[in-house]
């Protein structure tokens, strides 16, 4: 039997942040993944899974060793932020007003993995363990043992979750999530385009769901179409060619001339688990929660979890305790569970305010747009908080 310090499931954006921020101290760190991420080429095609990153997330990227890395591949930044329904009603915010160069960047999420792995390959106490995967795990008296898919075992002292929304790791630990699924479903298109903006993003709502656009440099861009998931079913069913034509009548003139490159369709679903912890297993991202993408938040509040835990090991290290001591893990737990459960009511909020016609709460929304347009501080400090400011 092998052992560890600290077992990671999952070495995607959440898992592998979490193994470099956590690889300082010292501890031995395995993190198990069961699929590698393809090899970053330049010129090759954007990869529709794209990221919002705030610029908290960005610093803790930086922190990790991963961000010039990321650089280096390819990351976006942006720098005006619109929201409207009504012509003429909309709010924008801009970098600038808040003094900074950018509200944040878009990447794609296999850049954000890789950069992360290669930060990764200059630690001796971390090992990558791909491909592999959970095939079962039990409790111990000094920690966790693992079953692994090709037949190891291990012997952990902490397991952190970071295998996203389907998380086996959370259902052998028997944590329960509550959750629901939206009305609403969400179709990714990459598309390509000579006049595309490239520094705003920009999203307009429409009673049966939001239309959005993620600017990824000078001719590429992201749209994202929320709607109902017969209307995405259709629209998933036709050629590229018929899509730009929907795309055309249904998003906002200013999109201008462009081709639909690559496109692909995803329910949306509200997660969250009952418990982030339950003996040594920690639950971290998308294991954790999930929340409408609308604002673009998942990845930036799992990197908040990953923070968070990994200031408090760092201490318990320091102080030679034991990091996964049930004081340690439910202050983890007490810090981040309130504030994921904010984001996501307030997303929800969103997507109820917005997926209606009726005409007084269009009015309303379209009155309340206006006035966070001309509310000043308080616009300003929404979106610092959005930044993670
Ligand atoms: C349409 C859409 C748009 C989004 N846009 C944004 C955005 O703009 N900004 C933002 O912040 N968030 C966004 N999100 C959310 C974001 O994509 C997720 O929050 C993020 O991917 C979660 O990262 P994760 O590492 O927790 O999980 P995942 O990305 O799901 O990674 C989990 C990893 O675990 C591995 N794994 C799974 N099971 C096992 C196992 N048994 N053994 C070993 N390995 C395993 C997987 O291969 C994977 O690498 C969006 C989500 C959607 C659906």
């Amino acid at each position: 039997m092998e052992h560890c310090d600290v077992a990671i499931i999952g070495g995607g954006m959440v898992g592998a942040l979490a193994a470099a921020l956590l690889a300082p101290s010292g501890l031995s760190i395995r993190v198990i993944e069961a699929r590698a991420p393809a090899a970053f080429e330049p010129g090759q095609e954007f990869d529709l899974r794209v990221s919002a990153i705030s610029a908290a997330s960005v610093r803790l990227l930086q922190q990790a060793g991963a961000w010039d890395a990321i650089v280096a591949m390819r990351a976006w930044p942006y720098r005006a932020l619109e929201a409207s329904e009504w012509q003429g009603f909309g709010t924008r915010f801009e970098a600038r007003e808040l003094d900074c160069d950018h509200l944040g960047f878009m990447v794609e999420n296999r850049v954000i993995q890789l950069g992360l792995w290669q930060a990764l390959a200059q630690w001796r106490n971390v090992v990558l363990d791909c491909p592999n995967g959970l095939a079962g795990l039990a409790p111990t008296p000094t920690g966790t043992e693992l079953a692994l898919d090709n037949g190891q075992r291990l012997q952990a002292r902490l397991v952190l979750a970071c295998d996203g929304a389907e998380s086996r790791t959370r259902q052998f630990a028997g944590i329960g999530v509550t959750a629901w699924d939206y009305a609403q479903h969400c179709m990714l298109i990459s598309i390509e385009g000579d006049a595309l903006e490239a520094e705003t993003t920009w999203q307009q709502f429409c009673p049966s769901g939001p239309r959005a656009f993620l600017p990824l440099g000078q001719r590429h861009g992201s749209l994202v179409w929320y709607d109902q998931k017969v209307r995405i079913r259709e629209l998933a069913a036709l050629d590229r060619m018929a899509l730009a034509q929907q795309v055309a009548v249904h998003f906002p003139a200013r999109l201008g001339a462009f081709r639909v490159l690559e496109k692909g369709h995803f329910p949306l679903r509200r997660r969250h688990a009952n418990q982030y912890l339950k003996g040594a297993v920690v639950l971290l991202g998308d294991a954790a929660h999930t929340i409408n993408p609308l604002a673009g938040q998942g990845v930036n509040l799992g990197f908040k979890d990953v923070a968070c835990l990994s200031e408090l090991m760092h201490q318990a290290v320091e102080g030679g305790q034991d990091i996964a001591s049930a004081e340690l893990l439910e202050r983890y737990q007490c810090r981040r569970r309130p504030d994921n459960l904010l984001m996501q009511g307030a997303m929800d909020l969103f997507y109820q305010a917005f997926s209606n016609d009726l005409l007084p709460l269009k009015l309303l929304r379209n009155l309340g747009l206006k006035a966070a347009q001309n509310s000043g501080p308080l616009k300003n400090q929404v979106m610092k908080y959005a930044m993670g400011l």
